[in-house]
């Protein structure tokens, strides 16, 4: 048994991860996937009911897990909104609308005998790219099939007690009654609009809008129904410099750089991490767009240079909530004293 080493879990709608976190070299290795034991295997069936399943699953494999790496704590990264005390308020994705709070953290502590970690998945994923409390606040932005943020600043993410923050995804930037919907049922909502999905709907009704452009351009090939088009497809088109993908991407980003601007100009965070999907797949051309645009908005007080250094890319990889549970595990000193939950 060694005091470094931490079991992980990232608990997703459809993918259940765990593995082993190695304290001394902050690697996440012996990674199991499983399918959710939640909606995604059980459509149909009611939170209430849910809830416990996906607890029973989540316990028995920690229990197994715990025991193989020699864990002194359990850190997971959850996908839904989760108090300070780790109890998660919602999971549309895991067992859907519904469902009382979950005290989760304390389900486990219980069930397991050792100190449990729950946050919300992104909160995780900051931890990756804390390499020093007291670094530069930076803001973490997700940009996959939605779109979430956190801000990390001298040793916590900025959220408050109850879970709130994070959610630029859910910010109205777009007030027209006709406005693009959000998943979430709202309308003009940023996620609505400039994530990889909302992407693809600007491009469609870009492709009404203007059939012979769309035709000439580079996502005509491989969908000449502009009802086809995927994300791949787009993302292709980008990377070849295609004008008529670029500009739709451009002005669903012209959004996102607006919700950066309003981050740094009332709390002045001049470094943005990019992650999901969707943003790490288009790679330095969502970079340069998005630089573009804040270059084009203006960021008070910043000069052009100092804008354009803003926008960096995370790593390539699907680990952020993996590495970042075990990394918040070690910053919290698990293993060595009481893990806080503050
Ligand atoms: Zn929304």
């Amino acid at each position: 048994m060694t005091e470094s080493a931490f079991t992980v879990v990232d608990l997703g709608g459809t993918t259940l991860r765990i593995g082993r976190y190695d304290d001394a070299t902050g690697v996440v290795s012996a990674v199991r996937r499983v399918p959710t034991a939640g909606l995604a295997q059980h459509p149909g069936v009611p939170a209430a009911d849910l809830q416990p399943k996906v607890v029973d699953q989540l316990s028995a494999l920690a229990a197994d897990a715990v025991e193989r790496h020699g864990s002194a704590a359990l850190g997971v990264a959850f996908a839904g909104p989760v108090t300070a005390d780790g109890r998660v308020l919602a999971a549309p994705t895991v067992w859907g609308g519904g469902g009382a709070p979950l005290p989760l953290r304390q389900l486990l502590e219980d069930r397991l005998g050792l100190p449990v970690v729950v946050v919300n998945d992104l909160t995780a994923a900051v931890w990756r790219y804390v390499v020093d409390p007291d670094q530069q606040p930076f803001c973490l932005i997700t940009v996959s099939s939605g779109i979430g943020c956190k801000v990390y600043r001298r040793g916590e993410v900025l959220l408050d007690a109850e879970g709130h923050g994070g959610e630029l995804g859910h910010w109205t930037c777009d007030p027209a009654p006709d406005a693009p919907l959000c998943d979430c049922g709202g309308r003009g909502h940023l996620g609505g609009i400039a994530s990889g999905r909302g992407v693809l709907a600007a491009a469609r009704r870009a492709a009404q809008a203007d059939p012979g452009g769309y035709a000439r351009s580079a996502l005509a090939r491989p969908a000449p129904d502009p009802a086809r088009l995927d994300s791949p497809a787009f993302v292709a088109a980008v990377r070849a410099g295609d004008r008529f993908a670029t500009a739709v991407l451009r002005g669903a980003v012209a959004h996102l750089a607006s919700a950066v601007t309003a981050v740094f100009t009332s709390i002045g965070v001049r470094r943005y991490i990019l992650m999901g999907g969707f943003a790490l797949a288009l790679g330095q051309h969502y970079v340069r767009l998005l630089g573009e645009e804040l270059e084009r908005l203006g960021c008070f007080g910043l000069d052009p240079a100092e804008i354009r250094r803003m926008v960096v890319l995370g790593a390539p990889d699907d680990d952020h909530g993996l590495v970042g549970a075990g990394r918040l595990l070690a910053a919290r000193g698990a293993g060595r004293t009481a893990v806080s939950a503050a």
